[in-house]
């Protein structure tokens, strides 16, 4: 019922709530940044979230702060050698999450801020996961607390929205309806078509029903000015219901209001055609499927698929920036 899919933003109290969660923008690429700021001025926002671990608190990503913090070592080689100790019996390659996170930062920090937050995340063992999930992390030897390490970063000031705003101007748009139940007439209306929803829908689950990982927001106002004190806290545990807490107006340290709003998040089960898609699930048995589904895909001339869902991608915002700027280049 609304533009701008999952990075859509709404003005509450003064205040810009990211509906589907945390949406923080940052890329290395000149070009993709270059093509967002004609859109919307960006902030300086640095993402620096925090981990509350049974109520201790810890530095995020995994830096010299945190293992200050969890060993009370103050060097790289201090660190270092915790790690490679606590990471001895992971040999050769990591097969899976787990053994690839135990060899990157070792067992304390597997169990304290890794094991519990991936479990409830996925609603799977993190010995199921594939080990690519974890390496979105950076793992940094100095007192680095910036959760991204690429070159530009920031939060539209106005929110994400006006961005969408902007680039659908002059363009019919039509809301509340369902394309894939009226497909052919739909398809009828353009010579080009560009589907970003499920791709397993779009082909009727013919080969299967891809694995999604979906996540419910809850948005609460409260009277006060500051809740916690910054935009992200990670609840690592497993027995806390929910991953994350979002405090919107941490994002855009200029707005300034008496009150807050503030977002809980808890990963739900995926249901196909019931719930929102969020993440795929990029384990061998789904990518498998895809596959097949690709392949269909690419057999249809006029119909294009783009985007996380149709191309069954982990895809940041600014990676489905780039990849849309070099397709449009090839149709
Ligand atoms: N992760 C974790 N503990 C944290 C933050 C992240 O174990 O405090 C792991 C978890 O497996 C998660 C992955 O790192 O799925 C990627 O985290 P990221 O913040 O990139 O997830 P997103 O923001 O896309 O939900």
């Amino acid at each position: 019922n609304h533009i701008a899919g999952n990075c859509y933003t709404e003005k509450r109290d003064d205040i810009h709530l990211h509906v589907y969660g945390a949406h923080i923008f940052h890329t290395s690429n000149e070009k993709v940044w270059k093509w967002i700021n004609q859109y919307a001025k960006f902030n300086h926002y640095t993402n620096r979230p925090i981990a509350n671990y049974k109520g201790e608190l810890f530095a995020l990503p995994f830096n010299m702060w945190t293992f200050n913090q969890l060993w009370n070592v103050n060097t790289p080689a201090e660190a270092q050698k915790i790690i490679a100790e606590q990471g001895k019996d992971i040999v050769g390659e990591p097969q899976n999450l787990e053994e690839q996170a135990i060899k990157l930062v070792g067992k304390d920090i597997y169990e304290k801020l890794i094991k519990g937050y991936t479990a409830k995340q996925w609603i799977k063992d993190p010995k199921e996961l594939p080990k690519e999930i974890i390496k979105r992390l950076p793992v940094r030897f100095t007192f680095d607390t910036n959760y991204f390490n690429d070159r530009y970063q920031g939060i539209p000031e106005g929110g994400y929205t006006q961005i969408f705003e902007k680039l659908l101007e002059g363009i019919e748009v039509r809301l509340n309806v369902d394309y894939l139940a009226d497909k052919d007439a739909y398809n009828a209306l353009a010579n080009k078509v560009i589907y970003t929803g499920p791709i397993d829908s779009y082909f009727d689950y013919q080969y299967g029903e891809l694995e999604y990982k979906t996540t419910r927001f809850d948005h609460v106002k409260k009277e006060y000015p500051n809740h916690q004190g910054v935009a992200v806290m990670n609840y690592t545990d497993a027995e806390i219901p929910y991953t994350r807490i979002i405090e919107h107006k941490h994002f855009e340290p200029d707005v300034k209001t008496e009150l807050t709003w503030v977002t809980w998040e808890y990963p739900t089960q995926y249901k196909a055609d019931v719930t929102e898609p969020y993440y795929p699930v990029n384990d061998k048995d789904n990518n498998e499927m895809y596959m097949k589904y690709k392949n269909d895909a690419s057999a249809l001339e006029n119909i294009h698929f783009g985007g996380r869902l149709a191309e069954y991608k982990y895809y940041d915002m600014h990676q489905v920036i780039s990849s849309a700027l070099n397709f449009i280049k090839t149709i």
